[in-house]
Parts: structure tokens; C-alpha cells; sequence
């Protein structure tokens, strides 16, 4: 059976898919009237069918293929259990980094006491964010569609971003004055180097 056939998509069918209409365009003004005070108009596209089984996401069906698993050039910290990487491309936010297990685990299967270091390492990191100048706040975001490998995102919140407050930050770094490499460097070293300070290694050899 090839992989095609085995992931044969049907329309999903619950009580609430069926309360949806797809192929109807959504009223994007709601986006508008959000606490951040960030869009005049949204224009949605059409509800596209919301087919199942979904394709498989990176590392899922085979951990052998999982980015999160292999070392890497952005690596910017790493103790024992955790890693943290960042610097993939230069955007608006002053820094964006994601957190992950260094094996390779599922929210749904990692072993309880490993995930009970996740609480002050997320501490740990929203104190290193916070270092840098222009940042007030560390935001974290658990958004598990790329990538099965467990991960979570932590964005920096610029200070006096009202436009920037929730969800909507991650979207921002797409349309804020790009920061030239050097300075993104200089904020991901000063993360670096504070989580540093309480253990685990700065910018590992990958
Ligand atoms: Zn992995």
C-alpha cells in the first residue's frame, strides 16, 4: 500500500463539522474587534472541507526523519534533557525561539518527569527574554501542526506593544521593521548566556 492510499482523505463527519459551512467565506471583520487593536480589515478566503486522516506531520512516522531530533547550527542552549533553538531567519521580533525535549518525545508520550522541568525551564527562558533591551514580556505558544517532535515557541512581546498583546504577536514579526542580523544575534546570545548562567551549555558544538 503506498503511502497515498493509505492516507485517504474523507471529509471529517461529527456534529460539529456538520454545523460548519464550508465553502462559505468567514467574516473576517471579527479579527478586527480583537483586544490588540491591530487589523482594520481581513479578508477571508473560502472554509476549505476539513478532511481526515490529516498527512502526517514532521517526525511522526518515522522519528528517523525528525528535524527537532538531529543536532543543529541554531541550537543556542542545551542541558541534559532540553534544548532551545532560534535563528533561522531575521524577522521584527526580537527574539523567537523554540523549546524542545533533546529526545525525541510527544506531548502525548514524554515521561511525566521529564515534563515537570518544562515548568522552571519556561521560567527560566521568560527571564532570559525579558533581558533583552526593548522586550517587556515572553509569550508561549504550544502550536503542535509542523513538527510531532513536542515543542513550544517563545516570542518576545516588544515593550509598549499594545498592538502586539495574545496571539496575534507571532503574525507581527512578518510586518515589523526586520532587525538586521547583528542585532539578532546580539539578542539571541543575551538569551544564550542568561539561561546559561543557571546550567546547561550556550551554543553547543551541533
Ligand atoms: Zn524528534
Amino acid at each position: 500500500m503506498t503511502l497515498d492510499e493509505d492516507l485517504a482523505q474523507h471529509p471529517a463527519d461529527t456534529e460539529w463539522h456538520r454545523l460548519q459551512k464550508v465553502g462559505d467565506v468567514p467574516d473576517g471583520s471579527w479579527v478586527t474587534r480583537g483586544p490588540a487593536n491591530a487589523y482594520a480589515s481581513v479578508t477571508m478566503r473560502p472554509l476549505e472541507p476539513f478532511l481526515v486522516p490529516e498527512k502526517p506531520r514532521g517526525g511522526e512516522l518515522d522519528p528517523n526523519d525528525c528535524h527537532s531530533c538531529r543536532p543543529s547550527e541554531h541550537t543556542i542552549w542545551h542541558d541534559e534533557h532540553w534544548q532551545v533553538r532560534g535563528g533561522w531567519e531575521t524577522g521584527g521580533l526580537p527574539f523567537i525561539g523554540a523549546i524542545s525535549p533533546r529526545e525525541h518525545w510527544l506531548l502525548e508520550d514524554a515521561p511525566v518527569e521529564m515534563l515537570a522541568g518544562l515548568g522552571p525551564l519556561m521560567q527560566r527562558i521568560s527571564q532570559a527574554v525579558k533581558t533583552i533591551p526593548s522586550v517587556a514580556r515572553c509569550h508561549f505558544s504550544r502550536w503542535n501542526d509542523g513538527s510531532a517532535h513536542l515543542h513550544l515557541w517563545a516570542f518576545a512581546r516588544p515593550a509598549g506593544m499594545m498592538q502586539g498583546r495574545g496571539a496575534v504577536l507571532s503574525y507581527w514579526d512578518g510586518m515589523l521593521t526586520e532587525m538586521p542580523e547583528t542585532m539578532m544575534r546580539d539578542y539571541i546570545e543575551i538569551v544564550a548566556e542568561a539561561l546559561a548562567e543557571q546550567g546547561g551549555q550556550a551554543f553547543p558544538t551541533p
